[in-house]
């Protein structure tokens, strides 16, 4: 494919031609899914079939069933923000976790000021007059 007609700067390699996972499909893969290389017509056949199968578990049947299946989610109490730290499967988690406890659980220092070599900082009548001077 080039940019312009004539005057060709860059020319692509064809993309190479993905048959779609189902057997009898001809189509092209646009997408992997889960380990499948699936056409765009499988690829939504696969989302609507899985939530076919939410609303069976779930025993929803009729839109009303689902509004109302949203709405006791929504109204249910959030995960708490930090779930992911007690995550038994995940060693990252662990690790991370313990790291934050570690600080939380660090008593904080107040600091005096003068005590160390940090500067104070700039005082405020000395950034009004540098504020004036820029204007
Ligand atoms: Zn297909």
């Amino acid at each position: 494919m080039a940019f312009k007609k004539g005057t060709t700067i860059f020319e692509a390699a064809p993309r190479p031609f993905v048959q779609c996972a189902y057997v009898g499909c001809g189509y092209e893969a646009l997408v992997r899914s889960k380990g499948l290389n699936l056409c765009r017509v499988h690829y939504e056949a696969q989302g609507n079939k899985e939530a076919a199968e939410h609303a069976a578990k779930h025993g929803l049947k009729t839109p009303a069933d689902h509004l109302a299946y949203i709405r006791k989610l929504m109204a249910s109490p959030r995960p708490h923000p930090r779930a992911w730290m007690d995550n038994p499967k995940s060693e990252i988690a662990r690790r991370f976790a313990d790291e934050v406890r570690l600080k939380e659980s660090a008593p904080k220092k107040e600091r005096v000021p003068g005590e160390d070599d940090e500067p104070l900082g700039i005082p405020t009548d000395v950034l009004e007059k540098q504020f004036r001077e820029a204007a």
